[in-house]
């Protein structure tokens, strides 16, 4: 059947006619802003880059960065771009770390999002037929709102559960036949767990499901298919820039497209703020170029990924994003090379090691340092001498392979790593003290 949200003018449109409505968008985006928004004139006029000068997707890189802190600043509305009466919608982020974002939507805004995710379960094998069970929360979090949205869109039936309650999610699941989940990779991981224990597996029709909002590994995407006998596919996307849906899996599962016709991704050094070629890791920025209430230029969303533009069987040209491979504010730079906290702990976990570690950055006569200190297992604890002398020259090999540079690697006994309340404390950068 005509999937109504899959659209091969758009979805497999060649680079060049992708890039020709990519420029129109963004042309037009820009002089908007710098028309309707203070804030964007002002950081425009300081950069010295008018509307004009702006001529298609080659020019973006000369346009200033917007950040969180930028958002944080412009609270409530201050980069409001359509007059309120016009906006229908109001999301927001959680504000843990500070300030809340408020992000609101017109009536074509919430079409254009709720578009993108009815694109991610189409992707993901969703028909009108299906019967599809949102266990995001509902409210000011975008997770359920989005889902839920490209449900209807899709024509699907629609079960808005919200999250929790797990008891009232498996009846419903097994009495109305849900047979596409939409939660948290963390959430459903737990309802698999529980309908394992329960032993009603043959009850449940779930054939996929959308787990997105939080971190996942491969080894979770694999536990949470074999025990609920689906595929699990992952989606992207951020409250600022509309939702989930920004980007989304198709059947390959080998990274997630992004909507090229709403959004522009760019990857950058997120020291120097440099545009990194497809295929380096760098921080993802994000334009918005059909967004009308809270368009976004050149947003720093600091996820580390990798962008790929290499040919996807399901025949989509849209580029493809890795999911996020760390946080670029916890970035170090050693001996010049960007070193992710986030890829040493993937290097000590995939070997069996506790997620009790610590990094120490020294310098030497000019010449950065960095020593990975890690707990044995009490296992690891009770090998011979020999054996952890081989297991330390392992893990230095592997961190070379996965950085680049050469760690130092020390095997500490269980429990010898200062523990710490809250947020563990894993980088000492003894650089500093030297640099003033
Ligand atoms: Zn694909």
């Amino acid at each position: 059947m005509q999937h109504r949200y899959f659209d091969p003018e758009i979805e497999t449109a060649s680079p060049e006619d992708l890039r020709r409505l990519q420029d129109e968008r963004l042309v037009e985006t820009v002089r908007r802003v710098y028309r309707d928004v203070p804030y964007y004139k002002k950081k425009m006029d300081e950069a010295g880059v008018s509307p004009e000068d702006i001529h298609g997707v080659k020019d973006l890189h000369l346009l200033p960065f917007l950040s969180k802190e930028d958002l944080r600043q412009q609270y409530p509305d201050g980069l409001l771009a359509r007059p309120l009466s016009e906006c229908v919608r109001i999301h927001s982020t959680s504000g843990t770390t500070g300030r809340r974002v408020v992000a609101y939507y017109t009536q074509n805004d919430l079409d254009m999002w709720e578009g993108c995710c009815a694109r991610a379960l189409t992707a993901a094998g969703a028909t009108p037929d299906d019967v599809v069970q949102v266990c995001y929360g509902y409210g000011l979090f975008t997770g359920g709102a989005g889902l839920h949205g490209g449900s209807h869109k899709l024509g699907s039936l629609t079960l808005p559960m919200s999250s929790g309650n797990t008891d009232r999610q498996i009846q419903f699941m097994t009495d109305l036949g849900a047979t596409v989940l939409c939660c948290t990779p963390s959430y459903a991981a737990y309802l698999a767990e529980t309908i394992c224990e329960r032993g009603i597996r043959d009850q449940i029709k779930l054939k996929a499901g959308i787990f997105g909002a939080e971190a996942w590994t491969e080894e979770m995407r694999h536990d949470i298919e074999d025990k609920l006998g689906i595929k699990a596919y992952d989606i992207y996307g951020l409250t600022e820039i509309s939702g989930p849906g920004v980007a989304f899996e198709c059947e390959e599962q080998h990274g997630m497209h992004i909507n090229e016709d709403n959004f522009i991704a760019e990857i950058i050094d997120p020291a120097t703020g440099e545009v990194l070629p497809d295929g380096q890791k760098g921080e993802l920025v994000f334009t918005s170029i059909t967004k009308e209430a809270f368009p976004l230029i050149r947003y720093r969303t600091k996820d580390i990924c990798i962008l790929s533009r290499e040919k996807c069987s399901c025949g989509r040209t849209f580029v493809r994003m890795t999911k996020p491979l760390g946080r670029s504010d916890d970035m170090l730079i050693v001996k010049g090379v960007n070193v992710f906290p986030s890829q040493i702990e993937t290097v000590l976990l995939n070997n069996g090691y506790p997620a009790n570690y610590q990094i120490i950055v020294s310098r030497e006569k000019h010449s950065d340092k960095i020593e990975v200190q890690v707990e044995m297992t009490s296992e690891m604890f009770s090998d011979s001498l020999k054996e952890v002398t081989a297991r330390e020259r392992a893990l230095v090999a592997d961190l070379k392979g996965m950085l680049g540079i050469k760690c130092d690697v020390r095997l500490v006994a269980p429990k010898s790593i200062q523990r710490s309340e809250g947020k563990a404390k894993r980088v000492i950068d003894k650089r500093n003290l030297y640099e003033g």
